[in-house]
Order: C-alpha cells, then sequence, then structure tokens
C-alpha cells in the first residue's frame, strides 16, 4: 500500500492525496493551487500520476482547494465515482460552476481585446461549465457521517465531522485483508474548536496513519466572542455616524456566520432597527440556502430555531440582491445600508462598486473578516495605502478600516492539538496544508504529546504504508 502526495505538500493548497491500496487508486480530494501567478500556474501542470488509472474519488469538502481541480481530472480521463457528504456535493457544484463562469468571461474579455494586447494566461482555470456538468455526474449516492462506505473489496471510508464547513469531513479508510486491519485517517480541513455554525470535528478513536492539516499549526486565534463583541461595535457606531458598513465576505460558510451573527443580534434588540442589510452575491445566496436544506448538519442553536420553524439566517430588513440591477440599487437605499459582498480579498465582484462609492466618505466603513491574500486590493488597503485605484478610478482611502480576525473556519494550533487528542497515538503522521512555519512548529508540538512518528512530505513524494495485523499492537494510550 503507498500514499503519495500530490498538493498541499508543503503548502497551503493544492489537496490531492493518492492511496494506492494494490492498484485501486483512491484520490483523497482534488484542489486548485491558489495564490501567486507562480503557484496558480500549477493548475496547468500534470497532476503527478495518470488521471485515467485513478479508481475513486473522495471529496473531504468543497473548497477550491480541495475540489476545484475535479473538472480537469475528468478531462484528463477520471472515469470513475466521486463520493461526498451531500452538502459538500451541492456546494462543490456551486464553487466549482463559479469558478468554470469565471474563467469563460476571461476567455470573452479576450476576445473582444484587440489584436497584440495580451494578459498572462496563468491565472486560467482548466476547464469549462461543460466540464462542470460531466463532472457532477461522477458523484455517486452521498456520504453520512460516521457510516461505512464500501470502495472495493475489503476497502471501506466513513466520512467523520470536521466542523470546518457545511458538509465537510475528515475520512477514514479501512483496508482489510485475512489477519490484517490498516486504517488510514485524511483529516480534510478541521474547524475551531467552537464553529459558530456547526458542530465541533469528532475523529475516530483509532488510526495507524493519520494525515493531517497544519493551516495554524503555529497561531492561535483571537477569541471568537471578543471579534463579535468588536463587530457589533463597529455596526453600532457607523449607523451612529450615518454611515455605510461594507463587508467583503467569502461565499462559503463566512457570510452565513454573519447573517446569524446579525439575526441574533437583531432578535436581542442589540443592533438598530431601521436599517437595510444586503446580501449583494447570487453565489453567497444560493450557498445559504444549500445551509437551509440540512439543518441536522448545523449546531445546536440553529436546530433549534429552525425546530421552531425560524430560519436562523433570516430577518425582516435583510435583502438578497440576485441581479446586477438590483446590486446598483443598494446606492439608493439611504446613507445606513450595511452590505455583505464578495470578492473576499477585494479582488474583484461587486464589493468593488459599493467601494467606490464609499472609499472618500468618512462616515462609512469597510469591515475585514477575513485572510486578505499579498497582491490584493484588500491587502492594500488594509497595510495603509492612502489612495487606490477602483473601477479605473483613483479614490482617497477615507472610509474606517477594521480587520477583525476571529472568524476563521479553520482550527488554530490549540483546536489541532485537541483534535489529536482525541484519539491513539498513530503509528504515522504526515503534515500537509501548512507553510513551512507553520509545519515545523506544529510537529515540535505534537511531538511533547508523544507523536513522535511525524513526517512533513515533499510534493510527489510516495511512501510505503505498511499493513497492520488485525490485532493491533498494545501499549499505545488514549490520553
Ligand atoms: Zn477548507
Ligand atoms: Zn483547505
Amino acid at each position: 500500500m503507498h500514499l503519495s502526495f500530490h498538493g498541499a505538500a508543503s503548502c497551503v493548497t493544492g489537496s490531492c492525496h493518492l492511496l494506492d491500496v494494490d492498484g485501486f487508486r483512491i484520490l483523497i480530494d482534488c484542489g486548485l493551487f491558489q495564490g501567486e501567478d507562480e503557484i496558480f500556474s500549477s493548475n496547468q501542470k500534470p497532476f503527478g500520476f495518470d488521471p485515467g488509472s485513478i479508481s475513486a474519488v473522495i471529496l473531504t469538502h468543497a473548497h477550491l482547494d480541495h475540489c476545484g481541480r475535479l473538472p480537469y481530472l475528468v478531462r484528463q480521463g477520471f472515469s470513475g465515482p466521486v463520493y461526498a457528504t451531500s452538502p459538500t456535493r451541492y456546494l462543490a457544484e456551486i464553487v466549482l460552476w463559479d469558478a468554470a463562469h469565471l474563467q469563460e468571461e476571461k476567455s470573452q474579455e479576450k476576445k473582444g481585446r484587440p489584436k497584440g494586447v495580451r494578459r498572462p494566461s496563468s491565472r486560467s482555470t482548466p476547464y469549462r461549465i461543460a466540464d462542470v456538468i460531466d463532472t457532477m455526474a461522477h458523484f455517486v449516492q452521498p456520504a453520512e457521517y460516521d457510516v461505512p462506505v464500501n470502495l472495493a473489496p475489503g476497502v471501506d471510508a466513513t466520512f467523520y465531522n470536521a466542523g470546518h464547513i457545511l458538509g465537510s469531513a475528515s475520512v477514514q479508510i479501512i483496508v482489510s485483508r485475512p489477519g490484517r486491519k490498516t486504517r488510514i485517517l485524511f483529516s480534510g480541513d478541521l474547524g475551531p474548536g467552537h464553529p459558530a455554525l456547526l458542530s465541533p470535528a469528532s475523529p475516530p478513536e483509532d488510526s495507524d496513519y493519520v494525515v493531517m492539516e497544519t493551516t495554524y499549526g503555529d497561531r492561535l486565534h483571537r477569541s471568537f466572542e471578543e471579534s463579535k463583541a468588536e463587530l457589533l461595535g463597529v455596526l453600532s457606531d457607523t449607523y451612529a455616524r450615518n454611515g455605510k458598513v461594507l463587508i467583503p465576505t467569502f461565499a462559503l460558510e463566512r457570510a452565513q456566520d454573519l447573517l446569524f451573527f446579525f439575526r441574533e443580534w437583531k432578535s436581542e434588540g442589540r443592533l438598530p432597527g431601521r436599517q437595510p442589510y444586503f446580501l449583494d452575491s447570487p453565489m453567497a445566496i444560493n450557498v445559504t440556502h444549500i445551509y437551509e436544506r440540512f439543518p441536522e448538519l448545523l449546531g445546536d442553536r440553529l436546530l433549534e430555531q429552525f425546530r421552531k420553524k425560524k430560519d436562523p439566517f433570516l430577518f425582516p430588513e435583510l435583502k438578497f440582491m440576485r441581479t446586477v440591477d438590483e446590486s446598483r440599487q443598494i446606492r439608493d437605499a439611504g446613507p445606513r445600508a450595511v452590505i455583505l459582498a464578495g470578492s473576499g480579498m477585494v479582488s474583484g465582484g461587486r464589493i468593488l462598486y459599493h467601494l467606490a462609492q464609499e472609499m472618500d466618505n468618512p462616515h462609512s466603513s469597510l469591515i475585514f473578516v477575513g485572510y486578505q491574500a499579498e497582491g490584493t486590493l484588500g491587502r492594500a488597503i488594509l497595510e495603509g495605502r492612502k489612495t487606490v485605484r477602483i473601477q479605473g478610478v483613483m479614490k482617497d482611502v477615507r472610509i474606517g478600516i477594521h480587520s477583525i480576525n476571529g472568524f476563521s473556519a479553520h482550527a488554530d494550533q490549540a483546536d489541532l492539538l485537541k483534535w489529536c487528542g482525541e484519539m491513539k497515538v498513530p503509528d504515522r503522521a504526515f503534515l500537509v496544508h501548512g507553510e513551512h512555519r507553520s509545519l515545523s512548529a506544529y510537529r515540535e508540538k505534537l511531538a511533547e504529546t508523544g507523536w513522535k512518528n511525524v513526517h512533513v512530505p515533499a510534493l510527489h513524494e510516495t511512501v510505503e504504508l505498511v499493513e497492520k495485523t488485525s490485532s493491533r499492537s498494545s501499549g499505545k494510550t488514549r490520553r
């Protein structure tokens, strides 16, 4: 049995691990490389294996860095089944469709460009909407949490809640042979100890091998409650100043977090009443409807709301803006609107239009609630740029800037250690999905807790997994 690492190896994006069980080849995630042009250009490169040789794909969740290259895999010859939870299937369809759609828009733009004017093609997503349609036909009967799915004779996979985004899973693959049984656990992305909308992660107790993410292996998040208080404070202050609040929002999970907080504060009378709220993102609206379809997978407080026939994301002042015309009308909604719009890093999307209106208004507020990558407009504003170009026009930055960082959908170092603490020490662990600093810091931390055999694989590295006898050697204790 062999395991190889074809993405998120010594970096964060492009998750893609290949488990080869005597020629039955399971790909765990098939993610897009995201970031600077140099990293993004990896998406056009060969996978490091023959896509036609893959027997099955397992998706841990619907973020692009885990599912974003799946249509390319299909286009390159993959013809097997794709296993995922039901929400992951629906969310992946939205996410992949959006990525392909953006790509087609870019190509149209290119066709209309005068001859000789070329843009670098390194940011091209290597598939089209037709490929996404083909891809969705590969999804089979959705997996349920904690219920084993048979992949092949003697090969089963069980999905466990990972508490990261709706439908996210850690997946344990069990390979059974006469007298031997080997359990390999893939963490997927793990949520924080107290996710806003979901139940916390619940890993299986015992695995022989663990492949785990370490995005924040070297740091602790700011307190979630403090961040909520800060957000509430900025909303109230801006209202008092007669200003608008603009929040660049990621469509998946963060937008739903915010709607849930707003609704809660509204019902507790902690937010002023006469102020419109706009969710100005068709993708975020679609994702919110998927969340509404799976109340049983949401945390207790949300489930309770659904039981009372109340939707935990909706309140009377909230409006969903689907069309561009509707989006433009927000401008006339009065001075005190709260606007959630994509993109989350202000690198495109409808937020640009609203920012262009409000950038030089010192009464309004711009609130960043997520990571702003190097090279994005969001990062430039956050770093204190005095003037910026938005939609072709130079604007003075006079809007109030706030960065509130406690809303991560990712586990921090303490959460990762807690997740590990819930299982027996495995024979060997592999750390992936982290920057160098985070990987080494987390490996050191793990060593202190008794996880001694921990490896950080290189891209395309293959390791042999020794199969285990059925009666696992004793002496390892659950901590
Ligand atoms: Zn993720
Ligand atoms: Zn990820």
